[in-house]
């Protein structure tokens, strides 16, 4: 919001399918002062990418993009971590260790999650109308994620995740073993195995990102796990300098260059 001209309405979509279903359904003529933005998670239809007008996050969704890219560390660390630290650099070392960590985890868990889906297995907690996506706090107490922050920790986390939502021990194996094939593949832009960053990059959604960083701060400080308050200081401790390199800003700027609208603070 804060990079944000002050005459840009933002229209919250609620969800892809509505965001994709309304991009669809107005003709391109009457979609020239309408810039949409999409997190860039798994599912997007072929036909949507390398659009003008729509937008894709660099990672895989906006909350992931300003821990990853907007180098929220240096302010948000002094906030969250200053009062258990002696210094303010201290508190800033140890904010860029937990980021770090937490990209780790919510990596794990994504990749976890989507091996977990690929199989038809359940990923939600409760069912019917009251079922919602599985939380982090679901299968970890808030101490147990940093010691589980490591690709050493996935059998862990796999066994945690299977006794919560009631995977066979078959099932669990094999999402497993789908975890460590992901973790170990070649990737397309380095030609490296095992590349934590872009492991990062295409399995770690910011919520649980958000939710590991939460933990963390809650277990050193011996305070409540308060996800929505550390999700607000992150998002508003982002910094400007980096913004001028981050790839989604770049894809706003383009259109913003060829439809003559404005929705970026100059
Ligand atoms: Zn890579």
């Amino acid at each position: 919001m804060q990079f944000l001209d002050r005459a840009t309405e933002v229209l919250c979509a609620d969800g892809k399918p509505r965001l994709l279903h309304a991009y669809a359904a107005i003709e391109p003529h009457l979609r020239n002062a309408l810039l949409f933005v999409m997190d860039c998670d798994g599912d997007t239809p072929a036909e949507y990418k390398g659009q003008v007008d729509l937008v894709l996050t660099t990672n895989r969704d906006a909350e992931a993009d300003i821990l990853l890219m907007l180098d929220p560390a240096t302010r948000a660390g002094v906030e969250l971590f200053g009062p258990t630290r002696s210094t303010a650099d201290e508190a800033i070392d140890r904010m860029n260790e937990v980021v770090d960590r937490a990209a780790v985890v919510a990596a794990i868990v994504g990749s976890m999650l989507k091996a977990a889906r690929g199989r038809g297995l359940k990923v939600q907690r409760g069912s019917g109308p009251t079922a919602r996506a599985i939380e982090l706090l679901d299968f970890l107490k808030p101490e147990m994620v940093e010691e589980l922050s490591s690709v050493d920790s996935v059998g862990e986390l796999v066994g945690r995740i299977q006794s919560v939502l009631a995977w066979g021990i078959d099932e669990a194996a094999a999402v497993e073993g789908d975890v460590l094939l992901d973790l170990g593949r070649e990737c397309r832009r380095h030609r490296r195995v095992n590349c934590e960053g872009c492991l990062i990059q295409r399995s770690a959604n910011g919520h649980h990102f958000v939710q590991a960083i939460a933990a963390m701060h809650s277990s050193e400080t011996r305070g409540q796990y308060q996800v929505a308050n550390v999700a607000m200081v992150l998002r508003t401790a982002a910094t400007y300098s980096p913004l001028r390199s981050w790839p989604t800003l770049k894809r706003i700027q383009r259109w913003e260059e060829m439809s003559g609208y404005q929705v970026l603070r100059r």
